[in-house]
């Protein structure tokens, strides 16, 4: 009887903590700014920090605000930027000077060999790409890497090698299907 009782009380407990936590969720949901989540839908996610923002979310917040120009996106090239300008109804601009370059797809492979297993490149890496775990060999999984090349810095031995990828259409990240926008505005 007594086992009864808990598991009624319990249950009325987790009840009522349901109800409070759907309450709360409902009275203080922090709305997202629309206009971010459709930059951000545009950048490539690769995450790498060429645009001098640490990622593309902040990179989506700050031409959003008007911080920051069109232009700053290496990986997104041209095509993201004539996609942003679609987006915000601004004339296209010409890639800034350091991101005048088409993108060239890429991956990294680790020198199995030669790694000592010390865990920094999954430190590094911002899209969990890479397995392994101290002590181990590690090893990239090649469909998740956005080719950043941020897990080469950290590598004390220079084990991570940057590989070209193919291009073809199930290897090619860039432009996304959703991105076949219309002509930018004369
Ligand atoms: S350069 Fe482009 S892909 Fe890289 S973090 Fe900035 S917005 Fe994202
Ligand atoms: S494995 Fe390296 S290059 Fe690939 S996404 Fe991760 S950090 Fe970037
Ligand atoms: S940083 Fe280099 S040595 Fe360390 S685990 Fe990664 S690939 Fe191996």
């Amino acid at each position: 009887m007594s086992i009864l009782i808990a598991v009624v009380t319990l249950s009325v407990i987790a009840a009522l903590f349901g109800l409070l936590l759907g309450y709360a969720s409902i009275k203080f949901r922090v709305e997202g700014d629309p206009v971010v989540e459709k930059i951000d839908a545009l950048l490539p996610q690769t995450q790498c920090g060429q645009c001098s923002f640490p990622g593309c979310r902040p990179y989506a917040e700050a031409i959003a605000s008007g911080e920051a120009p069109i232009n700053l996106c290496p990986p997104g090239g041209e095509t993201t930027m004539l996609a942003l300008a679609d987006l915000l109804g601004v004339e296209p601009v010409a890639l800034d000077d350091e991101h005048d370059t088409e993108p060239t797809k890429t991956v990294v492979v680790i020198d199995e060999q030669t790694c000592i297993g010390c865990t920094l490149c999954i430190q590094a890496c911002p899209v969990d790409a890479i397995l392994g775990a101290a002590k181990q060999m590690h090893t990239v999984i090649a469909d998740e890497c956005t080719g950043c090349n941020l897990c080469i810095p950290p590598c004390p031995v220079d084990c991570i090698h940057i590989t070209p990828v193919k291009v073809e259409p199930d290897t090619w990240r860039w432009p996304l299907p959703e991105q076949n926008f219309a002509a930018p505005r004369a």
